[in-house]
Parts: structure tokens; sequence; C-alpha cells
């Protein structure tokens, strides 16, 4: 009998995303996938794993200013951490494609030479007018290999002429080219459906497949794992790292992420961004612990995974390579999961802090425990927090809390059903003048003297309970009366008590106004 040893050679992975624009949870999803079998699975059985951040900024079409620091802001605030990248630099950078367009120059040329590319002199109004015929006559799109066998006095004739050119990649005509993914297995593409993609542009600049590959290998990456959508140009990689005789890595495509209703998850179906997400109040670690279960499972059951758990649990090879659906409801709750059962009310206080400064509730960064308003918070936190779905809620919950003075409220609101004006006046005097008497941190005691009082004004509990409630939070609904109490400390209860004695006392109810409006006619 034999027993299995680990594959002990190193894992390094790389997440290489485009500065476009935000972060996608796709994207975000396979950054996490990459970093888990690096430092996770690999690091585990005793490996050596690397997480490599490379950015891919190669199309300048598309470059985005100021996407590249967003990626990495939002990166680290996910909870990811890279061994080599743009920051922090590494033995095989530089890590940003811009940086090393002389190398993707010197491997163009490298093929050139070996007769594995050709130069293309067609105009983009040539391309444009294949496109157009191919079109027409209902063909696959494609280039069609005009300049592929130009004989050498016309390719001396072009350069002479000083022509522009691109440098395409001479595919086999026929034959099969095989794809190893190892959530699929074998994939064969039939050559003849593939296309001589361009691998340096007319400016210089290369085009993903070429510096995607050129960097793949000079970075040692041992593991592609990628998103899905780029399984179709996958057999065009295998055939560059032929042409350049090096050995390809190992690939794996990750899984589709679909909308609710079906088809590829877009703006249309909601956010899509992480940047977004996090601006609605959700935490990183249900955003990791959602987008590690949209793909991989580890029993099929357990659904709680923190950070550390996914790191001890993580296995590539239960990665599921069918589509998952996006489902905002279920990320929904694994938010709500961590505030209310996982976060300490600290953590709570903290994560809640910007969200209230932001609403002017409290003052502004930076929020740590030395925040003048921390302590302000704490309590209520500690009140509200089983409440929270997202952090974004928390202003408005806390908002009678933290701000001295009341929004302005219906005084109608105030007055229990069953009760007048009067009685309710009554009972809020009543109240106010035991107040000085009651020692709002007991509620238990607080309580017991409430429903003591209402016995001896022939009031049920509830009826003397709902205009204190309104008077102090100017709402209907509260936590608990008595730790609202609490929280809201006594001096601002007895305030605010007096304050909607005053409001109800000068009010003069609609119907009233009506009643005197039909009187007087
Ligand atoms: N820059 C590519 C992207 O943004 C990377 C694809 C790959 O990982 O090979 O998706």
């Amino acid at each position: 009998m034999t027993t299995a040893t680990p594959d002990l050679s190193p894992v390094r992975v790389r997440f290489a995303p485009s500065p476009t624009g935000l972060l996608h949870v796709g994207g975000a999803r396979t950054a996490l996938f990459n970093w888990l079998l690096a430092h996770g699975e690999t690091r585990r059985h005793g490996g050596e794993g690397a997480f490599i951040l490379r950015i891919e900024d190669t199309d300048r079409n598309r470059y985005v200013e100021g996407a590249e620091e967003g990626i990495l802001d939002i990166l680290r605030w996910f909870g990811l951490e890279w061994d080599e990248g743009p920051d922090v630099g590494g033995p095989v950078g530089p890590y940003r494609q811009s940086e090393r367009t002389d190398l993707y120059r010197q491997h163009a040329d490298a093929l050139l030479e070996s007769g594995h590319a050709y130069r293309c002199f067609c105009t983009p109004e040539r391309l444009q007018r294949v496109r157009e015929e191919q079109q027409a006559r209902k063909e696959a799109p494609g280039y069609d290999r005009q300049c592929r066998d130009l004989t050498p006095e016309q390719l001396a004739a072009n350069l002479e002429a000083g022509r522009p050119f691109s440098i395409r990649f001479r595919m086999p005509l026929d034959g099969e080219t095989h794809v190893v993914d190892l959530l699929r297995g074998e994939i064969a593409f039939q050559n003849a459906n593939l296309e001589d993609l361009i691998l340096l542009k007319s400016d210089g600049y290369p085009t993903y497949h070429l510096a995607n590959v050129v960097d793949d290998h000079l970075m040692r990456i041992s593991h592609i794992l990628r998103g899905e959508e780029w399984i179709p140009t996958a057999p065009i990689h295998v055939r560059l790292y032929d042409a350049f005789g090096w050995e390809p890595p190992a690939f794996a495509h990750m899984p589709l992420i679909l909308a609710p209703g079906g088809g590829k998850l877009s703006k249309r179906h909601g956010s899509t961004a992480m940047e977004e997400f996090r601006a609605q109040g959700y935490l990183p670690e249900a955003l990791m612990n959602y987008l590690a279960l949209l793909g991989w499972s580890f029993d099929g059951t357990t659904e709680m995974f923190a950070r550390d758990d996914l790191l001890e649990k993580f296995t590539l090879g239960r990665v599921n390579p069918s589509p998952g659906t996006f489902d905002y409801a279920k990320l929904r709750w694994f938010n709500q999961q961590y505030i209310n059962h996982v976060l300490t009310v600290d953590d709570v206080t903290l994560r809640v802090m910007p969200f209230l400064a932001e609403a002017g509730l409290i003052g502004p960064g930076p929020f740590d425990r030395q925040h003048p308003d921390f302590a302000r918070v704490q309590p209520v936190a500690a009140l509200l927090k089983d409440r929270l779905e997202t952090l974004t809620e928390a202003p408005d919950l806390m908002d009678y809390f933290l701000r001295p003075d009341l929004a302005p409220y219906d005084p109608a609101l105030l007055i229990p059903k069953k009760m007048t004006r009067g009685e309710t006046l009554t009972a809020l005097e009543v109240v106010a003048s035991m107040l000085p008497r009651v020692d709002l941190e007991a509620e238990e005691a607080t309580e017991a003297r409430f429903r003591a009082l209402a016995d001896e004004l022939g009031l049920k509990a509830g009826s003397l309970f709902m205009p204190v409630r309104v008077a102090v939070t100017g709402r209907t609904q509260s936590p608990g009366l008595f730790e609202t109490l609490r929280a809201i400390g006594a001096e601002r209860v007895r305030q605010r008590i007096d304050e909607a004695i005053v409001l109800l006392r000068d009010w003069t109810p609609e119907d009233e106004l009506a009643t005197a409006a039909q009187a007087g006619d």
C-alpha cells in the first residue's frame, strides 16, 4: 500500500484585475479562491503558497484613473493580503503590466522569429469591412488571415513603406487543442474555430493574451484560477505556452455567477460591485462568507465560515463548476448573522460609526475607541445590534439616542387609542413629577414603578408606556421602553417629557380645528 504524499511544490497564484472600474463580486470571489488556495489549502499542508496581485492595465482605452487604488483598497477591506504586488513589490516585479511593455515586445519578437507569429498590416478600415462582410454572410466574425502568408517581397514592401503593423499569433489551422481544467477535466477545441489573435497592437502595447501568458510564466504562476469567461481563449493561451516552449500552469475556471432570474449578473439586477456593498453597510465578513459559498461548499450544509474557517477548510477540489445564482436576500441574511451574533458590541460600535458620522449624528473620524463619541455610541449599539441587518440602518435606528433634540414628530402620536388629550397630558405630567425619584439605571425597578403608576391612574400599562415612548423617541416603536430610557439617560428623558407636555398643551388636533370651523359657519 502506498501513502499519498502531498505535493509540496510551491503554489503561486495571482489575481490579475484590469483597472477599468469598481471590483465586481465575481472578481472578488476569484481573488478569494486564489488567496484561499495559496494561504489556506497549500500552507495548511506545509506547502509554500504565494498570492500575487498583478494589475493588467495595458488596455489604455478602458483604463480608469484611480481604479487601481480603489481595487487595492477594497481587497484590503475584504480581508485579503497579497505576498507580492504593485504596492509591496516582490522578486518578479514590476507587478503593473504598463511597466513591463519591453518584455512583451521582446516576447512578440521571439515568436516572429520562430515563425509562431506574423506581422499583420491590415488597416482598421479593412478589418471593419471584413467583419461587415462576414456579418452579411452570417459567418462567425474573425480575422481572415490575409497577412498570414505574405511573400517575403510583400513583407519587405510593407515594412519599407513604414506601414504600421500588429503582431498576430499563427494558430494551427487544423487539429485540436486540449485544455485541462482542474474542475471540469479536459476540454477539446477544434483549432479551425480559433482565431489568429493579435498579440501586440500597432501602438506597441500587448493584448491581454500575450501579456497574461508572458507574465504568468515569468512570475512562475503554478495555478491560474480565473472566471469561466476565459475558457474560450484558454486554448489559444495553451498554444502560446507551447510556442514559447513553456509548460502551462494548471487552469481552473471559476463558475459563472448568474442573476436571480437567470442571465449574467449585471447592474440591472442591483448592486454588483464590492464598493457598492460596502457603502450599503455590508460587512467584509458577510461578503466573504457568502461569496465563498457561491461556488464552494464544505459539507453541503454548514453555512457560517469566518475568514479563519475558510483558511482551515477551503479546498479547490470542492469548487463546483456549475453556475451559482447571486441571492441578495441570502447575502443580507449573512450580514445580519454577523452583526447580530458574531461581532462584539465594540466591533459593531466601531463599524457603525462612519455611517453615524456621515449622518451628522457623531463627529468625524478616525473611528477608534478613543473617538470622543465611542462611549456614547457603545451602549446604543449594545441595545440595537440585534435589530441591524446592514450598517446603513444604524443612523435611523440610533437617531433619537444620539441627537440632543428629537426630530419634530406628530403630537397625535402621543395619545394612545381610547385616551383623550387631557388624560394623556395628566399621565405625562405625573411621570414627569415622578422621574426625579427614579433611577433609570435600575431597569426592573423603574418598570415596577411605572406599572404601579398605571394602576393608580386606572390605565393599562401600555397606555402609560406609549406616550412616554413617543415623548422620548418621537416614534411609536423602539426597543424595550426601560432599556431605551436607560440608554437615553435621565437628563434627556426628563427634558423630552417636559417638551412633549408643552407640545401637547399647545397643540390643536385637526378634528378640533374642523369642529371649530364647522361651529363658526
Ligand atoms: N485582466 C483579466 C481580467 O480582468 C485577468 C484574467 C485572468 O485572470 O487571466 O479579468
